[in-house]
């Protein structure tokens, strides 16, 4: 089952004292919808966090990182994609208290900043928002992924290097109909 329960870190146990520290450790599985458009975290892969959470007098810092198995589509030639990465999060996760204080002072994002729960913290907003960032908005398979023939469909890496279709002139399909099957010849591809 793909939820975010996964990803929230009970605090009870993290002084409020500040410079207090507590380490999490969590192998837990990646819910849905985690990461970009083209490539995110596989819906229930395995996913690893480690972080360290420390007290502030405002809330608590999370810094931290976590092991995602991807997957994706090449905006190109439209293949999976399949990898592993890791992607790195420093959030600072406000009290209510302090969250509500900015609010007050006229900070329009304040109700966009992450707060710590009574007694938890949820760590996949962190999560998020360092993935997105560090996703690619147009994946590809490779750098120099070709894409596809615009006349077949068919993926340009996996046909031969000379891939190309006749385009004769229709005003011609008739006469070439006409005409004994040729050799195929590079250049007269190019030719029109
Ligand atoms: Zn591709
Ligand atoms: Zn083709």
């Amino acid at each position: 089952m793909a939820s975010t329960a996964g990803l929230v870190v009970d605090i009870v146990d993290l002084p409020q004292q500040v410079g207090a520290i507590k380490n999490v450790h969590l192998e837990t599985s990646a819910p849905a919808d985690l990461g970009a458009e083209m490539i995110g975290a596989q819906e229930d892969s395995p996913l690893i966090v480690d972080a360290e959470l420390t007290s502030l007098d405002n809330g608590v810092l999370v810094r931290g990182s976590a092991d995602v198995h991807l997957r994706g589509q090449c905006v190109r030639c439209l293949r999976d994609i399949e990898e592993d990465t890791t992607v790195s999060f420093d959030e600072l996760y406000f009290t209510p208290e302090a969250a509500q204080a900015q609010a007050d002072e006229g900070d329009e994002e304040a109700d966009e900043l992450f707060t710590v729960g009574d007694t938890t913290l949820d760590l996949e907003p962190a999560l998020r928002d360092a993935l997105v960032l560090a996703l690619p908005f147009q994946p590809l398979c490779r750098q120099d992924c070709a894409g596809l023939c615009a006349q077949c469909g068919q993926r340009l890496d996996d046909l031969p290097a000379d891939h190309h279709h006749e385009q004769l002139d229709p005003r011609w399909s008739a006469l070439a109909a006409l005409l004994p099957e040729q050799e195929e010849d590079p250049e007269q591809g190019e030719r029109h």
